[in-house]
């Protein structure tokens, strides 16, 4: 198993490191060679409007979109969440591929990032999944193919964190930062499902 971790700028370094940890081969993908013979390509957190303007100059967004229709999975936290979704409200290079619209920074500023346990459906195991929030997105809106895996209460409303369209997954949160393997496990058996 072979998975690719977009290093244009950002969190990749820690999602590596879980990989590695689940003895996973994980590879560093600058540019779209990099891609070649991977089972599925993680984009990390990071500031995705940077993110897209360096996936456009390294010529990276239509070999990521052709991975995504060949049926790999894709996973985006964060900033890589807001990179693969159709919708942010404004323009900045985007995937697009992931039926969802996405508020950015939907929680306030750096300092008002925080720490939830959530139940992430299709997360297995008795206890909660503790999910670190760092300047996060959120998710406003659903297309019909997508299943919701998780929320978090903010102004006394549920919102949408966690999100699953077939081969796609995006998290709002940091599952790499949470020293919790769970959630790269679930993005690993989506991948073992498709080679
Ligand atoms: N606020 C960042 C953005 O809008 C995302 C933050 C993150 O990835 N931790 O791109």
């Amino acid at each position: 198993m072979k998975i690719g971790v977009l290093a244009l700028q950002g969190a990749f370094i820690e999602h590596e490191a879980v990989l590695k940890r689940l003895g996973v081969d994980a590879v560093e993908v600058r540019l779209p060679a990099d891609l070649d013979g991977v089972d599925g390509v993680i984009i990390p957190g990071g500031e995705s409007t940077t993110m897209g303007k360096l996936a456009v100059q390294y010529q990276l967004i239509e070999p990521l979109r052709e991975l995504a229709h060949a049926g790999k999975p894709l996973w985006g936290t964060c900033a890589g969440l807001i990179f693969m979704a159709k919708d942010v409200g404004r323009d900045q290079p985007l995937l697009g591929l992931m039926d969802v619209t996405v508020q950015r920074n939907a929680f306030g500023r750096q300092v008002d990032s925080f720490e939830a346990n959530l139940n992430i459906q299709g997360v297995d195991g008795d206890r909660l999944f503790h999910a670190i929030f760092i300047r996060a997105p959120l998710i406003e809106a659903v297309g019909a193919g997508v299943e919701v895996l998780a929320r978090v209460e903010k102004d006394d409303a549920e919102v949408i964190v966690a999100a699953r369209q077939g081969n796609l997954l995006v998290t709002s949160f940091h599952p790499e930062l949470s020293n919790d393997d769970r959630f790269h496990r679930y993005f690993l058996k989506m991948a073992e499902s498709k080679t």
